[in-house]
């Protein structure tokens, strides 16, 4: 069997991964607040995980891995955005939760094995703080309750790193009266009459958001499980809390054993931020022409570990990269399984761009049923994502000659009029050109149209 190698953000060294029960491989991953869609960064960790996901279900079997990844609806920027809408909670909570499935289906995320959503938890996360209340690791004060990392200092901030002390010299802490130190997190809070809330023993009221995770994961995965992800944004305090909480909880359990943080995902070299006006969605993507198969090709080129910068360059490239795979594995039928040298990259610690260099060496010797099993492997070349790549290929060699030939005759007379009249059409028409002393490539971008070459030869 293959062994599969994860960095583990606990012990911050690559470990050989061994599931507790191979029958039953059990991986928990942070999904969304649903208010809104999901914007880029937000597509980072469910592509990323996903892959994992595939890797596990090649290696120990479909049937033999669970994957939970939870959805958020209830939290204050769902109550602003209900208030400042004038709609309903619910109806906004469930209208996004379909947008992202929609969205991530898009770039060829199978759906984890649970979805679970907070709403559908609150019993057992009410259950969940009373306990800790009991075990001496919680209190409440004024409606709310609030974890005491004084209860748990030999645990706290080893995931991420830091003591209680150096948390609560540079992070920026919430200081209420009611917390017994600066560090400590809420794990239920009271609602007025207009936000939603829940009967408890502590008054009416609703969750903190970190004890949704360490409830939901303890009711469908146990309270030791395998695998525990998100991005690099959650480790603290997020991560850092539902640790505690699961830890003090279910003292006897490890709560997850691997902890796998994916890297964020910049634009064009920058920051995504709406300040910097280069902030989108999935969607907008989409909406522009930009299939998801060239997302996820794009994400994929670039470790999980590693800072991910999208480029319309890349997404370029990309499409015209599975433009050719995807002619080259038409009506193809794919190998049994995938070349060990693929499964052997993704199994060091998710290597995508190494499996990707594998896919590239199967093309160039023409096989195609190899690069079709390793298109599945990681999610691409499959039939239901490839409709945008349906149209007619256009053969683009005769317009790569001619601008060639153009070019050789103009280093003869010096004059380039007719290359750039040519260079100028190709560009309009969305071909990227791209030229060299042996030859001319011309390569589809994003928004090629193959009608505007008409006339051209
Ligand atoms: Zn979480």
């Amino acid at each position: 069997m293959t062994t599969i190698k994860l960095h583990n953000t606990k012990s911050r060294s690559k470990e050989a991964f061994a599931p507790i029960d191979p029958q039953n491989v059990r991986m928990y991953v942070c999904g969304p607040t649903v208010y809104d869609r999901a914007h880029l960064g937000n597509a980072r960790p469910v592509v990323v995980f996903d892959v994992l996901f595939r890797l596990l279900r090649h290696v120990y079997g479909a049937d033999h891995v669970t994957y939970a990844r939870n959805f958020t609806d209830v939290d204050d920027k769902i109550n602003a955005r209900a208030a400042e809408s004038g709609r309903e909670i619910g109806e906004i909570t469930a209208e996004t939760t379909q947008w992202f499935l929609d969205d991530m289906g898009a770039l060829g995320a199978l759906e984890p094995t649970h979805m679970p959503r907070a709403t559908q938890y609150i019993p057992q996360m009410v259950a969940m703080i009373a306990d800790l209340i009991d075990r001496g690791h919680a209190y409440a004060a004024e409606g709310h309750v609030l974890f005491a990392v004084d209860s748990w200092r030999e645990g706290y901030g080893q995931l991420s790193g830091r003591s209680v002390d150096d948390m609560i010299a540079g992070a920026r802490v919430e200081v209420a009266p009611y917390k017994k130190n600066p560090m400590d997190f809420v794990l239920w809070k009271p609602s007025d009459a207009e936000q939603p809330g829940w009967e408890s023993p502590w008054g009416r009221g609703r969750p903190g958001w970190h004890i949704e995770c360490s409830a939901m994961s303890h009711d469908l995965l146990g309270e030791s499980f395998d695998i525990h992800g998100g991005g690099n944004d959650l480790m603290f305090p997020h991560h850092e809390n539902e640790i505690a909480q699961s830890c003090c909880a279910n003292p006897k359990g490890e709560f997850a054993r691997y902890w796998l943080h994916n890297e964020m995902l910049q634009v064009e070299g920058k920051k995504m931020s709406k300040s910097l006006g280069n902030f989108f969605t999935v969607r907008d993507l989409l909406d522009k022409g930009v299939p998801g198969e060239v997302v996820r090709f794009v994400f994929l080129q670039t470790h999980y570990r590693k800072p991910m910068d999208w480029t319309e360059k890349k997404a370029a490239v990309a499409e015209a990269t599975l433009r050719k795979w995807r002619a080259l594995t038409a009506g193809i039928e794919p190998t049994a399984s995938a070349a060990a040298a693929v499964v052997d990259a993704l199994a060091d610690d998710l290597n995508t761009a190494g499996a990707i260099a594998e896919m590239h060496k199967l093309a160039a010797a023409g096989d195609a049923a190899g690069l079709l099993a390793a298109g599945q492997l990681l999610g691409l070349l499959s039939e239901d994502m490839g409709a945008w790549a349906k149209g007619p290929v256009v053969d683009l060699s005769a317009h790569e000659a001619q601008l060639f030939a153009a070019r050789q005759a103009a280093m003869e007379t010096k004059d380039f009029a007719e290359v750039d009249r040519l260079k100028a059409a190709y560009t309009e028409a969305g071909l990227e050109v791209r030229m060299s002393k042996t030859g001319v490539e011309l390569v589809p971008g994003t928004g090629f149209d193959a009608a505007k070459l008409e006339g051209l030869e």
